[in-house]
């Protein structure tokens, strides 16, 4: 009896130090500091005066085509490095004022991008999120008040991506299937409750920075500089003045294309992962991912 308390003590402790080496390596700046992660500043974001969530039954969740879609299991850093396909993505919005000048600017240049938007911002302006919606881009779960996941419980976790879900689906009819987390902040517990959800967590492999407003030209020229195969791209329709993102757009899209690039939403990135016709090339996406610390806890 003593031997199996004994016993049990000792399991107890190791699955504790297992857990906490899951957090610590998750949260190891080494490991996720491939991308220019904005996390040190979040001034970027104004954060809304009330951070409460609607009631999470207001909204049935229904099944939609997209819950069909795969969920990765991992953090998605970029998609397949053989394919000459460029993602950009937008977070923050919606904003009724910059996102239908990006909108317009895409819709110019035929251009399908992802937009990651905030909840209580989508409940604000849902016109500008059909928008986005109509014009055949995805648009993806930002969390309902922009905080920094890793320092929430699992429930307060749950609720800013739930509440996110129902206010998209009510505004598109469609339930998003990709999660960015504000400032980039991930653990192995905000990853684990975006899969349960059936969200696809997604990162970056090269950031604008346009939310310091450092100018047009720097903006371009960082986006430009970061461009290559299967490249996840973050700029900002939201959390602050745009302006200057807004004429970056067009020298980034008519530079890559004249590149050669194609640019495709993240769902297209991520089909193109797994497409049957680049064995090859799938495994060497996969390796070029940061994946195998988070793929192996959780
Ligand atoms: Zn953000």
């Amino acid at each position: 009896m003593s031997s199996n308390n004994k016993q049990f003590k000792l399991v107890l402790v190791l699955s504790g130090i297992l857990v906490l080496l899951g957090t610590i390596t998750l949260s190891t700046p080494a490991l996720w500091n491939r991308t220019s992660l904005h996390k040190s500043d979040p001034r970027h974001f104004v954060a809304p005066k009330q951070t409460h969530t609607p009631a999470l039954t207001q909204i049935p969740i229904t099944t939609s085509r997209s819950l069909h879609a795969p969920v990765l299991g991992y953090p998605l850093f970029n998609g397949n490095t053989h394919l000459p396909e460029i993602a950009l993505t937008f977070d923050d919005g919606p904003n009724p004022y910059y996102s239908p000048q990006i909108l317009a600017i895409l819709q110019h240049y035929g251009v399908k991008a992802t937009f990651f938007d905030v909840g209580y911002l989508v409940a604000d302006y849902p016109n500008t999120v059909r928008q986005e919606y109509n014009q055949g881009n995805i648009v993806g779960n930002h969390s309902w008040s922009h905080p920094e996941m890793t320092l929430l419980s699992a429930q307060a976790i749950l609720s800013q991506l739930t509440s996110t879900t129902r206010a998209i689906q009510a505004v598109i009819g469609v339930r998003p299937t990709f999660f960015r987390p504000p400032y980039g902040a991930l653990n192995s517990i905000v990853l684990a409750q975006a899969k349960y959800l059936g969200y696809t967590t997604v990162m970056w492999d090269g950031s604008a920075e346009d939310w310091i407003v450092p100018g047009v030209s720097v903006i371009a020229n960082r986006i430009l500089s970061y461009a290559h195969n299967g490249a996840i791209l973050l700029l900002h329709d939201g959390g602050g003045n745009r302006a200057q993102t807004v004429a970056a757009l067009p020298i980034i899209i008519t530079t890559l294309k004249n590149r050669g690039f194609k640019f495709v939403t993240i769902q297209q990135l991520v089909d193109d992962l797994v497409a049957p016709s680049s064995q090859s090339a799938n495994s060497n996406a996969q390796d070029s991912t940061t994946v195998s610390p988070v793929a192996a806890t959780v």
